[in-house]
């Protein structure tokens, strides 16, 4: 636990102690939990940065810090993951949010990992690019880039151009950054002005007065930095972006199809689960969780 309180990373008032979250895997910790009672940001101050440790091969394949994720599993058999529901929201999202242009807009999926949503959407005829900010020297190497699709369009540091991009997605990355100002502002100069970031991450703000219970907070090797709206929209602001509150847009039915079934446990599509009336269940779960009230950023 640190000496003294620690500074909010994001408005850089005191925060207070809220209670602390059991780790996964070894050296298996205790969490402090803050929360900052200006802006609401949440976060873990004394956050591993035994990235090799907690990045393993293990994690890529659900076997490590984040037991719903199995990256690996995603990757090579894309054509029963689960996971295909929210690749094929977060590109109704990209065809919604660009409207006329989508046809030539240029995507970038910042954290893209092994690229499966890059081969996704390239797939669906769209102008997709991926960028993986922190490395791949964990990733399972039976699965490199190189023999997939993808792999082309899996871009190295040196390849992103300024203002080269009108659409920039983050999807459940930005709970894993220490400094989430710094990682916006990574972000920023890649779109061109008018362009748009969405990124997805967890709503803290129905979880607040119980934030250790709360099943995101759950995996805290890996996830540390918590967002409400209206944090999230201090970030944008803070980072070049104007926040806009764009609400249930249709593609959010597939992303929280995914996520309910996630987190019953289920790992496989299912034509028995395409009779069930997603529409109406994705609003009634976003009633609870509330992911659509996080705000996207436009870049000004
Ligand atoms: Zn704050």
């Amino acid at each position: 636990m640190p000496e003294k309180n620690p500074k909010c990373p994001i408005c850089t008032d005191i925060a207070q102690l809220v209670g602390d979250i059991p780790g996964r895997i070894p050296p298996i910790a205790r969490f402090a939990i803050y929360h900052c009672p200006r802006c609401h940001f949440s976060f873990i101050p004394e956050y591993r940065t035994d990235y090799q440790t907690v990045y393993s091969e293990a994690y890529y394949r659900g076997q490590g810090a984040d037991p719903l994720v199995n990256y690996a599993f995603d990757h090579q058999r894309p054509e029963i993951t689960l996971r295909q529901y929210e690749w094929h929201g977060l590109t109704d999202i990209f065809r919604t949010l660009m409207k006329y242009s989508a046809g030539k807009a240029r995507w970038l999926d910042y954290g893209c990992g092994l690229g499966s949503l890059v081969r996704y959407g390239r797939q669906q005829g769209v102008n997709v690019f991926g960028y993986e900010p922190y490395g791949s020297q964990n990733q399972p190497n039976q699965i490199s880039p190189a023999e997939q699709n993808s792999g082309s369009y899996l871009l190295p540091k040196e390849s992103l151009q300024k203002e080269s991009f009108d659409y920039i997605t983050a999807i459940e990355v930005i709970e894993h950054t220490a400094d989430p100002l710094a990682f916006l502002r990574d972000i920023r100069p890649l779109l061109k002005a008018g362009g748009i970031l969405f990124l997805t991450t967890g709503n803290a703000k129905p979880f607040r007065d119980r934030l250790a219970k709360w099943s995101y907070a759950g995996c805290p090797d890996v996830h540390i930095s918590f967002f409400e709206p209206e944090t999230l929209a201090l970030a944008l602001e803070k980072t070049g972006f104007k926040p806009v509150y764009a609400g249930y847009i249709p593609g959010f039915t597939e992303i929280i199809k995914y996520k309910i079934l996630k987190n019953l446990g289920f790992k496989k599509r299912s034509a028995l689960f395409d009779v069930l009336p997603w529409p109406i269940l994705s609003r009634l779960a976003d009633s609870k969780i509330k992911v659509t009230a996080l705000p996207i950023g436009v870049a000004f």
